[in-house]
């Protein structure tokens, strides 16, 4: 029998350091599945650096990071990419590639060395494809179609992986505001229907409010805050963390909280 785990990534006080630098202290997290977490904080925080320990793109230690009730320090990168899917931040990617090639990179962890993907490989990206409303632009370059459609082909991507869990860094913050929500809706809806589990470093805090189940506010390598958007999203913790004096509102729409106005709490600088 198949045991689905109900914390599909959990992380044990887990720190890191670059050099001896401490970037992360103690950092503690249990991830429902198929639940929306938005990871928010002002920059250099260390919102990317934990991404990459629960992605093992940097190596967190023994009994840190645990996938699937696994210790992520005893998985191989295969079977982490078989159980994790990640859009970077930067969509650097290669310029020959069409966006096929691009989606069927995806299969790769289940692709024999050598091998060759399978029918079964090619039906998976393209259902990805058209999830991501990506179909129509199969045979272009990747470097011919717009950065709106360049993150849904990555979102793609992530998806062929098929994973149970998604890690997103600043998935929209390059995107005109059409695509943001486009793109925040699709990874919303895959999170509903497909039961995946969404963890995504968010950079605007009202975007973040409006999609997540939960928030998690890091500063200086800390959570000081985690909850959901109405418990995370207070005057004081973003007089705390940004240093900003807000005013904050019921959205009528969705009941989330919305940041009407901020104004930095230092007086302001006249530039001459
Ligand atoms: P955030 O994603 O919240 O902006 P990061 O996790 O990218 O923050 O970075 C946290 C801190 O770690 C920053 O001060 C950054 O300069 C530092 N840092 C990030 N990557 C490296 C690295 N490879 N070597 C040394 N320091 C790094």
């Amino acid at each position: 029998m198949n045991i689905v785990s109900k914390h599909p990534v959990a992380v044990h006080d887990l720190s890191w350091k670059y050099g001896e630098r401490i970037i992360l202290r103690n950092i503690n997290l249990k991830i429902e599945r198929g639940r929306f977490y938005g990871i928010i904080g002002p920059n250099g925080s260390g919102k990317t650096t934990l991404l990459r320990n629960i992605s093992k793109s940097l190596v967190p230690a023994a009994k840190a990071v645990y996938i699937d009730d696994l210790d992520a320090a005893g998985l191989s990168s295969r079977d982490i990419a078989k159980k994790l899917a990640v859009v970077p931040q930067s969509t650097n990617v290669e310029f020959d590639f069409t966006v096929t090639d691009i989606v069927l990179m995806g299969r790769n962890p289940y692709i024999r060395r050598f091998g060759s993907e399978s029918r079964a490989d090619m039906e998976i990206a393209e259902k990805a494809m058209k999830a991501t409303n990506t179909w129509h632009l199969k045979d272009k370059c990747i470097s011919e179609i717009s950065g709106g459609e360049r993150q849904r082909v990555i979102i793609a991507r992530a998806l062929a992986q098929d994973t149970a869990v998604m890690l997103l860094d600043e998935p929209v913050s390059q995107l005109d505001i059409h695509h943001q929500i486009e793109i925040m809706e699709l990874i919303c809806s895959l999170t509903r229907g497909r039961a995946l589990t969404a963890v995504s470093v968010m950079h605007d805090l009202n975007l973040a409010a409006q999609y997540s189940d939960f928030l998690i506010l890091i500063s200086e390598g800390i959570i000081v805050c985690q909850g959901t958007p109405q418990q995370v999203i207070t005057k004081e913790n973003l007089k705390n963390v940004y240093h900003l004096d807000s005013f904050i509102v019921n959205n009528p729409v969705t009941g989330k909280p919305y940041i009407m106005h901020v104004e930095k709490l230092k007086k302001h600088v006249v530039y001459k």
